[in-house]
Formats: C-alpha cells, sequence, structure tokens
C-alpha cells in the first residue's frame, strides 16, 4: 500500500466497503418500520377488531376457559400470528398461535390497561430482542361495559430471507466494486506513475550529473506541471553551468594574459638587462600598466558578486544632466580620439533633473562607450545622443562597429557572455553589459539595443523622470 498502484486501488474500494454495509442496514431499518411494521399493524388491528366483534356475538366464550380455548384454537388456523382472550380483569383464559410460548411475555400490562378501559390498545416494538406488533381490543357488550379482551401479537417473520438476500446482494456489489475498483485504480495509477517516473529518473539524472532529456510536459495538470518545472529546472542548471564555464574561462584568459606579462618582465629585471635603468624603467611601467588593466575586471566582478548577493545600493540624488554628463564623457572622448575613431557627443542645455545614483550611471555609460570604442575599428564613428520623450530620459550609444548578430543580442546581456568573434579584444569578461544593465533595472529603467551585423550598435538607457 507504499505505492501510488496501491493507495489508488484502495482509495477506490475502501469508501464502498465501508459505506455499502452501513447502506444497507440503513436500508433494512427504512424497510422494516415504513413498509414491513406499518403492514403488520394494520393487518393486527383489523383482526383483533373483527375478533373482538365475534366474541361479542358469542359472549358465553368468556365464561368457560375451555369454550374460549377451543375458540381460539379454531382462529388461528387460519390467522398468522397469535391470539389470546382476556377476563375482564386482565387474566388470560386462551391463547393459541404460531408462538404461543414466548407470546404471553410479551403482553405488556400498559396494553391491558388500556383495553380493559375500552380502547384499543396498539404496541409496535422495534428493537434487538424482536420486532412485532401487540393489539389489544376491548370486548364491550350492548351496555358499554369491558367484557373482555381480544389480544394479536404478530412478529416480524420471514425477514431472515429478506436480511439473507439483501447480504447476498451487498456480497456481489462489493465484490464486483473491488473488481472494478482495482481494474479502475490500477489503469489510474499506471497513466499518473509513468509521467512521474520518468520525471523522477530525470531528476535523477540531473542530480547525478547525468545530461538531463527533457520530460515529457503529458497528463493532469498538476503533472504537467511538476514535469515543467523539471524542465525549467534542467534548463536553469544548465544556464547556470555554462555561465560557470564562462566565468572561470574568461577569468583565467584575462587575468593570467596580464599575469603572464607581469612575469616575463621579472625574469628580465632579475637578468642582466635588469641593471639597465632605461629598461627597468620600461618594464616597471609596463608592470604597472598590466595592473592597472586587471583592477576593472576585479572590480566589475566584486560589482558583479555585490549585485548577486544584493548589496548594491543607489544613492540617489538630483542630478542636473545637462551639467553632470560633459565631465563624465570626457575621458571616453579622448580615448575614442587616441584610438582614430571620430568622436560626436550632443548634449543639449537645460535637460531636466534625474534622481539617480551619478557615480553608478556613469559605470553604465563608461560600460557602453568602452565597448563602443573597443569594438568599433579605427576610422570608425561613436556618438552620443540624449533626449526626452514621454515621461523618459533616454542616452544612446551608437557605433559604426561590426554590430551584433540577432541571435546574440539577447546573450550579450548575460554574465560572462563574450561573443567568440570578440576574444581577440583585450580585457573584457564579458560583464560590461551585465552589469550595465542591472543598474538601469535597479534606476527603475531599461536598456535597449539595436544592431544590424555590419552597420554598428545602439544602446540605449532609458530612465523614468521623476516629478
Ligand atoms: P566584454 O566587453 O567584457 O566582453 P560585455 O558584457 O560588455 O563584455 O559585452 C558582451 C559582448 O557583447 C561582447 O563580448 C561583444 O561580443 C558584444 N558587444 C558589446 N558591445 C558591443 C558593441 N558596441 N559592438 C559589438 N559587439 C558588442
Amino acid at each position: 500500500m507504499r505505492t501510488l498502484r496501491g493507495q489508488l486501488v484502495l482509495s477506490h474500494i475502501l469508501p464502498f466497503l465501508i459505506v455499502l454495509p452501513l447502506l444497507t442496514l440503513a436500508l433494512l431499518v427504512l424497510i422494516e418500520t415504513q413498509v414491513l411494521l406499518t403492514s403488520l399493524t394494520q393487518r393486527a388491528t383489523e383482526q383483533a377488531t373483527l375478533l373482538a366483534q365475534a366474541v361479542r356475538r358469542q359472549s358465553n366464550v368468556l365464561d368457560d376457559p375451555e369454550l374460549a380455548q377451543s375458540f381460539v384454537a379454531g382462529l388461528t388456523v387460519s390467522l398468522d400470528g397469535r391470539v389470546l382472550l382476556l377476563s375482564p380483569d386482565g387474566q388470560a383464559l386462551a391463547s393459541a398461535g404460531v408462538d404461543s410460548d414466548s407470546g404471553s411475555q410479551t403482553l405488556r400490562s400498559d396494553g391491558i390497561a388500556t383495553a380493559l378501559q375500552g380502547e384499543t390498545s396498539v404496541l409496535v416494538s422495534y428493537g434487538l430482542d424482536g420486532q412485532g406488533v401487540e393489539v389489544l381490543t376491548p370486548v364491550i357488550d350492548a351496555s358499554g361495559r369491558v367484557v373482555g379482551v381480544v389480544g394479536v401479537i404478530k412478529t416480524l417473520t420471514g425477514l431472515g430471507s429478506l436480511v439473507g438476500r439483501l447480504r447476498q446482494i451487498m456480497i456481489a456489489a462489493v465484490l464486483l466494486e473491488i473488481v472494478l475498483g482495482v481494474m479502475i485504480g490500477l489503469l489510474l495509477a499506471r497513466r499518473l506513475a509513468r509521467p512521474i517516473d520518468a520525471t523522477a529518473s530525470a531528476v535523477v539524472d540531473l542530480a547525478e550529473g547525468r545530461p538531463m532529456d527533457p520530460v515529457a510536459e503529458q497528463g493532469p495538470r498538476e503533472i504537467r506541471q511538476l514535469a515543467n518545472a523539471a524542465n525549467v529546472l534542467a534548463e536553469r542548471l544548465r544556464l547556470l553551468e555554462e555561465t560557470r564555464r564562462r566565468s572561470l574561462a574568461n577569468v583565467v584568459h584575462e587575468i593570467g594574459r596580464p599575469l603572464g606579462a607581469v612575469r616575463s618582465a621579472a625574469h628580465v629585471l632579475r637578468g642582466p638587462a635588469g641593471d639597465d635603468p632605461a629598461i627597468r624603467e620600461e618594464l616597471l611601467g609596463g608592470v604597472e600598466t598590466q595592473i592597472e588593466r586587471m583592477q576593472p575586471l576585479l572590480d566589475d566582478l566584486a560589482l558583479l558578486h555585490g549585485q548577486v548577493s544584493g548589496d548594491v545600493t543607489l544613492h540617489r540624488r538630483p542630478v542636473a544632466v545637462s551639467e553632470w554628463l560633459p565631465p563624465v564623457l570626457l575621458p571616453w572622448r579622448a580615448a575614442a580620439l587616441d584610438k582614430g575613431l571620430d568622436w560626436q557627443a550632443d548634449v543639449p542645455q537645460h535637460l531636466p533633473m534625474l534622481d539617480v545614483d551619478p557615480d553608478r550611471l556613469a559605470q553604465v555609460v563608461g560600460n557602453l562607450l568602452s565597448n563602443a570604442i573597443k569594438y568599433t575599428p579605427a576610422g570608425g564613428r561613436v556618438a552620443v545622443t540624449v533626449g526626452i520623450e514621454g515621461q523618459e530620459f533616454w542616452l544612446s550609444v551608437a557605433d559604426s562597429g561590426p554590430g551584433i548578430a540577432a541571435e546574440e543580442q539577447q546573450q550579450v546581456f548575460e554574465a560572462f557572455y563574450r561573443s567568440e568573434r570578440d576574444r581577440r579584444f583585450p580585457q573584457g569578461l564579458g560583464l560590461g553589459l551585465t552589469i550595465a544593465r542591472d543598474l538601469v533595472l535597479a534606476h527603475g529603467g531599461r536598456l535597449a539595443l539595436d544592431s544590424q551585423p555590419g552597420e554598428g550598435s545602439r544602446f540605449t538607457v532609458y530612465l523614468p523622470l521623476t516629478a
């Protein structure tokens, strides 16, 4: 009973096994009280009334016990049950019938008293010790005196066979239900167990590190939800694993290269060339540059860690964009011009105030510009434009670089994603866009990408204007 199959079978059979006997019992009681006892009472009352009339016509019957006995003995041939004759003082004169042995004990004194007062007494008994009816009718003479009592006692007979038949029907119904219950339960269990087993074994595969095949989402709603949850879980794990691999590869790649340069410099410095002040100066300068290049990578990693652990808090304050933006763009302008790029920046005066964290927003702009400059070949163009549209402030960074393929436009925002094409470019863990997007989202805004391969890319930051 510990399997789904067993429990389903049991749940189909058990209620029936409990309910059916109770139902049969209730049916029996209903038939006895509402049908059998009622008709028995009716018959006994009619017979007692007729007998009382007969006795009144032959009143000498009551004077002689022998006569009385032969009178009732003659009657019970045609009457079922038991017939009694009582004297006016309530003593039994004669009795005869099918249950004459036990009959005298069932006569109840309250019934006799009622009959002796001139009224018919009908006493119905229904209990464990028997079911029957006892009718006592007074025999009243012409002067209105009670000269005797006629009693008719009937018990419910033939009930044994009724109970027996009901029991047979009940057993047959229970057996049928067991067979049907087992069949339906097994069928249902098979339908439920199959997708659950498939999902369970897929999750076990996942837990043990094997690749998980997608589970078919079929069957009842809850099972479909379970299969869907397993599939979503597997996909998330796959993405996480992919991100983990990418992050490791990127970290090894990006930190390994400057470390290699530093090690080579140290090696040369140890040798005779290290004694030459000019060479030493040049090598130490190179070491410094490599270390400086590593710093932004570590900053990005630290920021990403902060975002993942929810530690990034924004220090918002009212910022006048027209004044804040030009100094932020300055170093990037220099970098672009250095690389031989055409630089355009259009920052109108009198832009509205924004309620933002200016350092974080500068980081967003920096990450977008750093990419634009990094990925656009010399001779290309980088342009920054800002404006207002509806209830939003927007800032866009456009370049004439290689652009981003449609299928990559989602992925570039994933942590540690770097296009294979761009591995030749130095610096970058594949975190710049992830961090930029998360910071914009933290400001309640959004970061959009519009790009055509071969024609360049445009990243636009949208921020809500506050009242
Ligand atoms: P990183 O620049 O460190 O690789 P990012 O998250 O900033 O990481 O960018 C992810 C990827 O998106 C880059 O590797 C590159 O393939 C692509 N990308 C980002 N900006 C541009 C751009 N302006 N032009 C073309 N490709 C870009």
